[in-house]
């Protein structure tokens, strides 16, 4: 593993060109980006004649309310058997620990590893890692040009949930010119943009109102405001019955208010890894740089959206996100 490392766009091309069977993950909770640039790819390289094989975790399905029109019934939950004969690539996936790949991918023959996150581990045979890129949907929207595949109306739309869900609707500085390029790209080949803003940001069920009511109500200020979080125990999911993945947008109320450098969403979960607190943080102007502090309790992410699962109790949760944040302010 290199930590610098990052090989061209020309040897990821060969890379894609080169193989013949393919295995396509993500990272865990998939997120727009990580479902829009593994399916988007799995298309692509369909359409080049590979055999290609995408898996989803079983933890991880059924998909959320939000990308519940994604198909992914193509996609598999159990690790082919002939692993050992496929490359592997990973996409949006910023280290091997965010993924239920991690004892198979630890000696691969070939992996590829696509991703935006600065933070990449670069754990790839070949590590395609464009930090620039707005989101991973962005890379593969770009290798699609370079691979000569021409966009159909499907890809896109998997390219377009991918863009919008990770440059916050084009709002965040991640949205260049040439997010805005694709956008128009995509909206070109035919995809119904609209549609995909109201599947993903609307038919929000009550339940996930309700639950946002709570997180709102909870909220603490912190370091004279400049840090805004709140806290959802496991009992609030459950008077609410909201699903875990409920919780998406509240963070950004958060980040909103007056004041606030860093936002940030602490919720209890119990999964497999047993009780844990799992935190979300925004950073609202920039100047802080979040993935430090996700960093700092074992997770990671962008500058400007990062987040780490922690076992600390939540006051030293709170004390830490304190320290971290007067660390840099
Ligand atoms: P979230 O707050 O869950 O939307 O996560 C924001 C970003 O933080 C994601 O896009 C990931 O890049 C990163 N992230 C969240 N949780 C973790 C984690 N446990 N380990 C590494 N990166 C994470
Ligand atoms: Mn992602
Ligand atoms: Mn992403």
């Amino acid at each position: 593993m290199n930590p610098t490392a990052t090989q061209s766009r020309e040897q990821t091309i060969n890379a894609l060109r080169q193989g013949e069977k393919f295995l396509l993950v993500t990272h865990e909770h998939p997120d727009g980006d990580a479902l829009g640039s593994l399916l988007a790819m799995s298309i692509i390289l369909r359409s080049l004649g590979k055999d290609v094989v995408s898996f989803i975790a079983a933890d991880d399905r059924p998909l959320s309310y939000e990308y519940a029109w994604v198909d992914v019934s193509g996609v598999v939950s159990e690790i082919p058997a002939d692993l050992e004969s496929r490359v592997v690539v990973f996409l949006d996936c910023g280290n091997t620990e965010r993924s239920p790949l991690v004892e198979e991918a630890a000696s691969p023959e070939q992996l590829l590893n696509i991703d935006h996150h600065h933070d990449n581990t670069r754990f790839g045979s070949v590590d395609y890692v464009v930090e620039d890129a707005s989101s991973t949907a962005e890379i593969v929207w770009d290798l699609a040009h370079g691979l000569d595949v021409p966009l159909n109306a499907e890809m896109a739309e998997l390219l377009y949930l991918g863009l919008i869900t990770d440059t916050g609707r084009f709002m965040y500085p991640n949205a260049t010119p040439k997010s805005h390029e694709m956008a128009s790209e995509l909206l070109a080949a035919g995809i119904d943009g609209n549609l995909i803003f109201r599947r993903v940001y609307e038919n929000l069920p009550e339940a996930k109102l309700r639950l946002f009511a709570r997180a709102l109500t909870a909220t603490e200020r912190h370091l004279d405001g400049r840090l805004t979080l709140s806290i959802l125990t496991t009992d609030d999911f459950q008077q609410c019955a909201a699903a875990s993945s409920f919780t998406e947008g509240i963070v950004d109320f958060l980040r909103a208010v007056d004041g606030t450098r860093v936002a940030a969403l602490i919720r209890e979960t119990s999964d497999a890894n047993g009780e844990s607190y799992r935190v979300s943080m925004r950073s609202s102007d920039g100047g802080i740089d979040v993935s430090k502090i996700a960093r700092a309790g074992g997770g990671g992410g962008h500058p400007a959206a990062a987040g780490f699962r922690s076992e600390l109790g939540r006051d030293d949760l709170v004390a830490l996100l304190c320290a971290q944040i007067s660390e840099q302010s």
